[in-house]
């Protein structure tokens, strides 16, 4: 008889990372630094809403400051860009995250890349995305870093494996996919103009679904033994997998939610600290000019 699949806990993971986390917090702390995460939410989306409140919550548990910025629907690109650019000034605040999507009306790119790089937390700079294709980011996108964390959290071997990527969107498909080809995993990254889809995916022994259409991934186009990772999140907490029918062929399968989701937050709040412990480093190891600046 076939085995059960592997069920991914994703809240194993996120309290894995978090637990680490803690200790690194308590020494910031002796130093008189706590880390600070400024948010930013443009419109008043619900979902987007629930997404900050939750990052928010999250880091008031663990002892990281969150400075929340919420701007209205109707704001421009440049009034959004002038926030980013003071929160890049603001010496607290050691990372920003801009919930994405933002209002139609406003350059998200513009809004991106107005994120100082030491304070891009969310790898979302098109500075921090090169970075994590050459594979030496401070700060990979978190939602990619959570998915190669899961698999790592469970010996789940990357190397050599076959990994098809649905979605190419520069936050989640295409660095997940870099991430993982980095890895040694030889990639095909699929997207809405893939011809045979089934098919491609049937190739797969790792899949990530990052399509943002619940239930998606259909259970007879997973091959069988395959490692199933939903990056999904539609209303009703709903994955871009039909979990129950991927079931059957699946070795190993993340849930929604508690799969990605909780892994993407710790990765933020993880990247939070490792944000501040590289400005109280730089700022530690700062050497005054012995000679007069004129
Ligand atoms: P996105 O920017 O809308 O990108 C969706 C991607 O899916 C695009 O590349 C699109 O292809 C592709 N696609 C759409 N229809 C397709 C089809 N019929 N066949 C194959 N590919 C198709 O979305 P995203 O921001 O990457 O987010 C994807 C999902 O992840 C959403 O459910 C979102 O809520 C979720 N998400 C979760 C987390 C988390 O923490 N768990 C974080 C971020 C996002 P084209 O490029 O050709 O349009």
């Amino acid at each position: 008889m076939r085995e059960q699949p592997l069920i991914l806990d994703g809240n194993a993971v996120a309290a894995a990372i978090k637990e680490k986390l803690a200790a690194r917090i308590g020494a910031l702390a002796e130093r008189g630094v706590v880390p600070r995460l400024a948010t930013i939410l443009v419109g008043d989306d619900p979902s987007s809403a629930t997404y900050v409140k939750m990052k928010g919550n999250a880091c008031r548990r663990l002892g990281i400051d969150s400075v929340r910025v919420d701007l209205p629907e109707a704001t421009t690109t440049e009034e959004l860009v002038d926030v980013i650019r003071r929160l890049n000034d603001d010496p607290a605040v050691h990372g920003i995250l801009l919930q994405h999507p933002v209002p139609h009306g406003i350059d998200e790119r513009a809004a991106f890349e107005a994120i100082a790089i030491e304070k891009d937390v969310d790898g979302v700079t098109t500075l921090g995305f090169a970075r994590n294709a050459f594979g030496f980011a401070d700060f990979p996108s978190c939602t990619p870093a959570a998915i190669v964390s899961i698999l790592d959290y469970y010996n789940l071997p990357i190397e050599g494996k076959h990994a098809v990527v649905i979605g190419r969107s520069p936050i989640l498909g295409k660095p997940v996919s870099v991430m993982l080809l980095n890895r040694n995993a030889t990639v095909t990254i699929c997207h809405s103009k893939t011809e045979r889809l089934p098919d491609v995916v049937g190739a797969g022994d790792i899949v990530v679904a990052a399509v943002g259409k619940p239930k998606f991934v259909q259970g007879d186009w997973i091959k069988p033994g395959a490692v199933v990772l939903d990056a999904g999140y539609n209303p009703g907490n709903v994955g871009d997998v039909d979990f129950d029918a991927c079931l059957s062929n699946a070795s190993a399968i993340t849930p929604v939610p508690a799969g990605v989701g909780p892994v993407t937050i710790a990765t933020l709040l993880k990247h939070t600290v490792d944000a501040a412990e590289k400005r109280a480093n730089e700022n530690r190891t700062k050497i005054e000019p012995h000679y007069k600046i004129i």
